[in-house]
């Protein structure tokens, strides 16, 4: 399972982190999925939640924020939101949108003890 992997990826981040700032529980996680992102936030807090039993992350709340997907809309020049990335303008139906958001996977904020 892809969301599997991601959250070891994030609690090896924690780990380091941890070790580098010197903290030893993670009481709050803010992380953003982007709609393009290809993860379900729901998914990506199952996994979470029983990977991280009896790690410094154990406990922690975790809020998932998810950016819209945004085009930059080469015929109305101007910045869009779209609902999937193959789809066209909103307001004018043009296909000649490049990508501007959407896709970030990231760790936002941590709460530390
Ligand atoms: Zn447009």
């Amino acid at each position: 399972m892809h969301e599997l992997s991601l959250c070891e990826r994030l609690l090896e981040l924690l780990q380091e982190e941890s070790q580098r700032h010197a903290f030893r529980r993670v009481t709050r996680i803010k992380m953003a999925v982007g709609r393009f992102a290809c993860v379900d936030p729901e998914a990506l807090r199952f996994a979470f939640d029983v990977i991280r039993r009896d790690t410094l992350a154990d406990g922690a709340m975790v809020d998932i924020d998810q950016p819209p997907g945004l085009v930059w809309c080469e015929d109305c020049a101007c910045e869009r939101e779209v609902p999937t990335r193959l789809a066209p303008c909103p307001a004018c139906g043009s296909l000649r949108l490049s990508p501007r958001g959407g896709d970030e996977l990231t760790l936002v904020e941590l709460e530390v003890a």
